[in-house]
């Protein structure tokens, strides 16, 4: 569960910008990621989620929702390796001697932040224009957007802090200098790294990452459309919701999505 305040600063962010997202929810296509014959025709595997705009359907190859994703975790590693490099470093140098490994990383790293930023970059540019690249950046604006209790459940499940009392997540925008990669536990979070005791090697934190890509392109597409709604897509307004209501008089839609995450 994010914090009281946090939630409070997202509710107050997304509150000032009344912003509206109707019905937008997306879905894998029939037959998603399974090839299948049509008419006596062989249609290869076939990865697209879309959403249906009045009669118009909307479709988005996978690759532009995992191309992102993969670019900000990379981020968020880098982001907290350096936090954990410059730990060290600091530990050393008050008990008198230099980490020189830990500088030389600490350059690499650098590089390798500039790349993942480029690559961020990139990808965003293919998100075409239109509702879900409105909404994708909308929840960028907000530098709590990572606290919404999908992914704080999330980072619970895979070990983070979020499931211990230190509260790392829920203070990490206002501790980071670095403007991306903000964001839950990556196999390099320090904390995490003393609560379990060690560090994984550099061949099991690559593996970590594939394993995130592979689980995003699989043919099942329960894992990209659950990151792709809490990722790029702002919460549905709920029932009981004062908006929704109002929406509701004027004929709108229950479900439509609203700028605020929803209170649980
Ligand atoms: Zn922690
Ligand atoms: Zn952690
Ligand atoms: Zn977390």
């Amino acid at each position: 569960m994010a914090h009281p305040r946090c939630m409070g600063k997202m509710l107050r962010y997304f509150e000032s910008h009344r912003l509206f997202e109707k019905n937008l929810r997306l879905s894998p296509n029939i037959n998603y990621g399974q090839p299948y014959r049509k008419n006596e025709k062989d249609i290869p595997r076939i990865c697209v989620l879309y959403y249906r705009r009045g009669a118009n359907e909307l479709y988005y190859e996978i690759e532009v929702f995992v191309d992102i994703l993969l670019a900000e975790y990379c981020l968020r590693e880098i982001v907290q390796r350096e936090k954990l490099l410059k730990s060290k470093i600091l530990l050393a140098e008050r008990n008198g001697y230099k980490e020189a490994g830990c500088h030389e990383e600490l350059i690499q790293l650098l590089r390798q932040y500039s790349k993942a930023e480029y690559d961020l970059y990139v990808a965003e540019s293919r998100l075409p224009i239109g509702p879900v690249h409105k909404s994708y950046h909308t929840l960028r604006q907000n530098p709590v957007r990572f606290l919404r209790p999908e992914l704080v459940e999330d980072c619970k499940a895979r070990g983070g802090c979020c499931g211990r009392t230190c509260g790392c997540c829920r203070t990490r925008h206002e501790q980071s200098t670095r403007p991306k990669g903000l964001g839950h536990c990556t196999p390099s979070c320090e904390c995490c790294i003393n609560e379990r005791g060690f560090e994984y090697s550099p061949e099991e934190i690559t593996s970590f990452a594939e394993d995130f890509k592979n689980q995003l392109q699989d043919d099942n597409p329960a894992y990209i459309v659950q990151m792709a709604d809490i990722s790029f897509l702002l919460p549905l307004a709920t029932k009981g919701d004062k908006s929704s209501r109002q929406n509701q008089q004027q004929g709108g839609n229950f479900n439509r999505r609203k700028g605020i995450f929803r209170k649980r």
